[in-house]
């Protein structure tokens, strides 16, 4: 069968669809729609709800171009990326267009405010596997953070991408199939599949990940001869990883990225490790119920900017160890809480200010409209105030940072001067540049102006010769200005006047002098346009002079909005400034839940005669020395008694620390902490799925292999995925290789029920038993969420089965059952008998043994 010959405009979208993977969808502009044909019309039509319809055959279907964000927005929630497809000269009749990609919008490289979450950043990783470690590179395009990292050790660059939740993942096309089946040793690919489990994937070609390539593209990017600027080496071998990330950004952006101006180095040295499931367990940025409520971010986020806000959630995934930059951060949070009128007017003005960092991103990125010059030019007018009330900070860290906010008293002025009051969301709307700032804007503007008075004029002279009374002059976009007479006076038209058109009750007329004034007014007004758009285009020129400048402030004034956040947060619940040290000491006065603690006060204003939240100390040290021994507190206590709780609270209170924050608590004294590690035992995991008992022996052996002196350990129930030996045998390993004989060891809570742990304070003697009390009263149990030193004298079970509802025939059962084995006291001895013959590999059980428990 003959090929059918393809129209002009059909081969130059077959040309350009070429260029595009098939999970892309092209929408080709024509005129003032943008249109989807063939195989992406019939996807594209289900996923936005549109009618396809055929034209000769041909399926299509087409979204309006004033509408097209909106339609956009429909398809990047579904995943799918978007090539934009835009006519480059203005149409004219008989000649092709000429048409170009000039954006392809995948979930790594949105840029648009309405694609993008204001308060998270949005990354785009690029990951490389060598025979010495991994590769990566991280990139947020729409704030210009540009960063590398290498690790021998793949899984500690994991912890960091599951805090820093990149949107897209660029992989190489060779290794992402070998990534996702199981071959690699240390969980590599577990850990591979889970960071790519619901996010974007993108595999390129292996050669854009070419490392001498690389860093010369990164160099290219970054505008530099070499990185040394960066502290970094050119054989940097993330630089692979790097480069492949520019390669992308280019080819999304139809454009070199032009926003990039430094790259970083991650390094798992320098931060406070925070591990995938530990982020999980201690709900740092989700919630168990995978909300934002009732995370610890929720919790700690007082910030009134995106900037503050994005600024936070870097922190909290990254805490430091540094203890200088920690002390920098207490200290400015010191000097708000110390100022709350002054900390209040600065959150006030804070708020006046937008989003500077991304409107950089975009306007430098050709993304462009006048909304986001007056973003600029606001802020610009904020900054004067905050700069002057930071000077009330004097010889303070926060003057430091009130240094690093410029003063942009001429830039500020131009735009000032040229922009508009109320701006158009389009510079082709006009009216963006502001009455005499330009002279010849203003002389186009006011030949259209004149020509408005000469038209009422025109349009009550025509009236009086015609003697038509309700004669109207009129325009629209397809047929200019014309006269309209209703049909009642058609006969009182004159000679001159020609038809244009003919409506139902009116007819349309023109005259050679409103003909030759029509033209004069298009043309004023295409010339005020056209003049505007120079102008505009002159004001970014400038603003971008200023590009760094602008992001060093944008980057201060968004320390400014954390650091007043959490001195507003340290007031409202008596938080304390931690003392931090090279000791290995964690000193805990009083120490309280944050995210329990204010949702029990949230509750309680509802919920009359609700307790308050009961805090807790908490001494460790990890030589089991000096003020805090011991090493590992062993915490019982019954279920519902709080356990979990106050050892989550002491993570949370460590992290925060760390990040800089103040800390609920009365007093704090910590020796830094290099990870920390939080594991709960399988049965909280079942929501989870999979081999939850498997899952929890991955990450004890985690732990088990990569904590060292200075980590610290959170075990919550370990050993309860399995039977009550098994369990009660790992966890009692566990402990063991947790406690090292004659050196120091990881600082440990281990909450468990199992009580014949606590029988280990007799052998390791770092190790202290501690226990939540509680309080009998008539046969039931009263918590009072108060840790004591020695163990709980019995698990409490039944009581707490009760509360939960258990019919009184199972509750009374169970009493009896429990009072015959208490009764015969060896099954205490029973059961460590059975421990020991398990351990000898003996597998078989006493007669005696059976009857007495059973
Ligand atoms: P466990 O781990 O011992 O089973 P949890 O830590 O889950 O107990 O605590 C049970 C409930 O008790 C929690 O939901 C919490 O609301 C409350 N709770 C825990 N600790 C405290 C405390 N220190 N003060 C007040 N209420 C608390």
């Amino acid at each position: 069968m003959a090929e059918k010959k393809l129209t002009p405009m059909m081969q130059q979208w077959h040309e350009i669809r070429a260029k595009l993977s098939d999970d892309t969808l092209l929408m080709f502009r024509l005129g003032d729609f943008y249109e989807i044909f063939l195989q992406d019309a019939e996807w594209g039509a289900k996923l936005l709800g549109i009618t396809l319809t055929h034209r000769h055959g041909m399926p299509m279907a087409g979204i309006p171009y004033h509408a097209a964000d909106t339609y956009m927005q429909k398809l990047l929630d579904q995943g799918v990326k978007i090539a934009i497809c835009d006519q480059m000269e203005t149409p004219k009749p008989g000649k092709l267009v000429k048409r170009e990609l000039t954006r392809i919008i995948t979930p790594g490289t949105r840029l648009a405010d309405t694609q993008i979450d204001a308060n998270r950043n949005h990354y785009l990783l690029a990951l490389e596997l060598d025979k010495k470690g991994l590769n990566a590179a991280w990139l947020d395009l729409t704030t210009g953070e540009f960063v590398l990292a290498r690790e021998a050790r793949p899984e500690n660059l994991f912890a960091a991408f599951e805090g820093i939740d990149p949107r897209e993942i660029i992989v190489p096309e060779a290794a992402a199939t070998e990534w996702s089946k199981k071959t690699h040793e240390h969980g590599f690919n577990e850990l591979y599949q889970h960071i790519c489990a619901g996010r974007a994937v993108t595999s390129i070609p292996d050669y854009h990940f070419d490392l001498s390539s690389g860093a010369q593209s990164v160099m290219d990017a970054l505008g530099v001869l070499n990185l040394e600027g960066f502290g970094l080496d050119r054989k940097h071998p993330a630089l692979g990883a790097a480069g492949a990330l520019v390669h992308y950004a280019t080819e999304t952006l139809c454009a070199k990225p032009e926003n990039l101006r430094r790259l970083k180095e991650y390094s798992s040295e320098k931060t406070l490790l925070l591990d995938p499931a530990t982020l999980r367990n201690l709900e740092i940025f989700k919630s168990a119920a995978n909300t934002r409520q009732g995370s610890l971010i929720a919790a700690m986020d007082e910030t009134v900017t995106a900037a503050g806000a994005r600024l936070l959630e870097r922190w909290l995934c990254a805490p430091e160890l540094d203890v200088e930059e920690i002390q920098r951060r207490q200290n400015c949070v010191g000097e708000f809480v110390t100022a709350p009128g002054l900390s209040t007017e600065l959150q006030t003005l804070l708020k006046g200010i937008r989003d500077i960092e991304r409107i950089l991103g975009r306007l430098q990125n050709r993304m462009r409209n006048p909304r986001e010059l007056g973003g600029v030019r606001d802020t610009l007018n904020a900054l004067p105030a905050i700069a002057a009330t930071l000077l009330e900070f004097p010889d303070t860290p926060v003057a430091a940072i009130a240094e690093r906010i410029y003063d942009f008293g001429p830039l500020c002025d131009t735009l000032d001067r040229g922009l508009a009051d109320e701006l158009p969301g389009k510079i082709d709307d006009g009216g963006t540049i502001r009455d005499g700032f330009d002279e010849e804007l203003d002389h186009f503007r006011s030949l259209t102006r004149d020509s408005q008075k000469w038209l009422s004029e025109f349009e009550l002279a025509e009236q009086e010769r015609t003697g038509i009374k309700n004669l109207r002059i009129r325009y629209n976009g397809a047929f200019g200005y014309f006269i309209e007479v209703t049909k009642s006076n058609l006969a009182l038209v004159p000679e001159d006047y020609i038809r244009k058109q003919t409506m139902k009750n009116a007819e349309r007329f023109t005259t050679e002098v409103l003909k030759e004034r029509e033209r004069e007014i298009l043309h004023a007004e295409e010339n005020a346009i056209g003049r505007e758009e120079t102008l505009f285009n002159r004001l970014i020129s400038e603003i971008l002079e200023y590009a760094d400048n602008l992001k060093i402030t944008a980057e201060a004034l968004a320390e400014i909005d954390v650091f007043i956040g959490w001195a507003v947060l340290a007031r409202e619940w008596d938080y304390c400034k931690p003392e931090l040290d090279h000791s290995d000491q964690l000193l805990i006065d009083q120490g309280r839940h944050p995210v329990v603690e204010q949702m029990m006060r949230n509750e309680r204003l509802g919920l009359a005669g609700t307790h308050a939240f009961v805090p807790n100390d908490c001494r460790l040290s990890s030589s089991g020395k000096g003020e805090a021994a011991p090493q590992i507190a062993l915490i019982t206590g019954p279920n519902m008694a709080g356990k979990s709780t106050y050892i989550r609270q002491v993570a949370l209170i460590v992290l925060m620390a760390q990040s800089g924050a103040w800390v609920p608590a009365r007093s704090c004294r910590l020796g830094l902490v290099d990870r920390i590690f939080s594991r709960v035992g399988a049965s909280d995991e079942l929501a989870r799925g999979n081999s939850t008992f498997m899952v929890e022996m991955n990450e004890t052996a985690n732990i088990l292999n990569n904590a060292t002196p200075r980590s610290l350990v959170i075990l919550d129930e370990i050993g309860r995925g399995t039977s009550t030996y098994d369990g009660l045998s790992i966890a009692w390993a566990v402990i063991e290789h947790l406690h090292p004989k004659d050196a120091s060891g990881a600082r440990t809570l281990f909450a468990t029920h199992y009580h014949e742990l606590t029988q280990l304070a007799k052998t390791l003697n770092r190790l202290e038993n501690y226990s939540v009390a509680v309080k009998e009263w008539n046969d039931e149990i009263i918590f009072v969420r108060q840790v004591i030193k020695g163990a709980a004298d019995r698990s409490y079970g039944i009581q707490v089965a009760r509360l939960a509802g258990l019919p009184s025939t199972v509750i009374d059962r169970a009493k009896t059952i429990l009072e015959r084995l208490e009764a015969d006291d060896s099954s205490h001895n029973l059961l460590r008998k059975r421990m020991k013959k398990e351990k000898s590999g003996d597998d078989t059980r006493d007669e005696d043994e059976q009857l007495a428990l059973f």
